[in-house]
């Protein structure tokens, strides 16, 4: 069984083809580098444009045609309509035009699961950390369920917003992490509440401090204050669950400051740490397709007309028939 994925949701357009042995066949994304913040129209134009081509390349690269595909998955949401709307229309279109099944998956669980594929990962808590998402999440009682979260926006957000106001281009996380290596500390707003955590002053804080201190002093202690924050969030939702293990998922993952800090965290509980692969830590199609490998051999089934885009699907709305 082969399952062509399509991912969807904000500025990336992924493609992934994953058999049922959870090997990866193809994986290619495809996205207009941005200059300003994702513009939601503009993004579902750029994917309306290019996922026909996109889709045909994916298939050629391993030698494929449709009638070797056995199952169509989307990301269902949550996500930017418009972006979720390109995927669910091209999903339904070939699962009728072929005659296939048709799964849509939810994204922050596609994160997770790929991370569990391609780790040693078992039961892990896991760090989401992405440009539209900051979520921490363990299976507890049949369900992904979400341990503490951003109230406003998420991680990756808050490093790109920083990074276009102080010049250093889009996405911000790369350029922000080289910087940072240079930079002293300066006292920034640390805010978590509760299990939950909130960027959006730590933001407005570190664009006024640019005034005041070298971009490297804000960078460095931009990623020192918003880090932190998510390691407190992430020990204490480890103490509470009694997970032994603890992984990374979302593109804000491969920052290594990040790694490391959480990784010593997990160091000192004597709790497994674990990344997911960088080529899979972004947005990509084979994370959608293993998920619809998943759901669709544990039974769950979809007709066209239920297949309307979820844009605020939270991740404990799932029912997660294969664990
Ligand atoms: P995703 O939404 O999962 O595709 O991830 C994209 C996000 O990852 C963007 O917000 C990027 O700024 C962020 N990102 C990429 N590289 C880094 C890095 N080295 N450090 C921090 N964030 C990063
Ligand atoms: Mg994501």
């Amino acid at each position: 069984m082969k399952c062509l994925g399509i991912e969807a949701t904000a500025e990336k357009l992924g493609i992934g083809i994953v058999n049922i042995k959870s090997e990866i066949l193809t994986n290619i994304t495809k996205y207009k580098p941005l200059t300003t913040g994702i513009h939601p129209r503009e993004a579902a134009q750029h994917h309306a444009e290019n996922i026909k081509d996109l889709i045909k390349e994916a298939l050629q690269k391993v030698e494929l045609s449709f009638k070797d595909i056995d199952l169509i998955s989307f990301s269902q949401g949550p996500g930017l309509g418009p972006s979720l709307r390109v995927a669910a229309v091209a999903a339904r279109t070939l699962a009728l035009k072929y005659s296939l099944p048709l799964v849509g998956v939810n994204h922050c669980v596609a994160h997770i699961e790929i991370g569990r594929l391609k780790t040693e990962a078992r039961d892990p808590l896991t760090v989401y950390v992405s440009g539209g998402n900051t979520q921490i999440t363990a299976f507890v009682s049949g369900r992904y369920r979400v341990f503490g979260e951003t109230l406003d926006i998420a991680l990756g957000n808050l490093i790109d917003q920083f990074a276009r106001t102080a010049n250093l281009g889009n996405p911000g996380g790369p350029v922000v992490e080289k910087l940072a290596k240079e930079g002293n500390y300066i006292e920034l707003p640390y805010t978590v509440k509760g299990m939950d955590l909130s960027y959006s002053g730590l933001l407005t804080a570190a664009k006024r401090a640019l005034n005041n201190y070298s971009v490297e002093d804000v960078c460095y202690s931009l990623q020192e204050v918003s880090f932190s924050m998510l390691v407190e969030v992430a020990e204490r939702a480890l103490a509470h669950t009694g997970k032994e293990e603890l992984l990374i998922a979302g593109g804000v993952g491969v920052n290594r400051r990040l790694q490391e800090m959480l990784n010593s965290m997990a160091d000192e509980r004597g709790s497994g740490f674990f990344t997911t692969p960088e080529n899979l830590l972004g947005d990509n199609g084979a994370m959608i397709a293993w998920l619809g490998i998943l759901e669709y051999t544990h039974g769950k089934r979809m007709k066209p007309e239920d297949s309307f885009v979820r844009q605020r699907w939270r991740t404990d709305e799932v029912e997660v028939l294969w664990r």
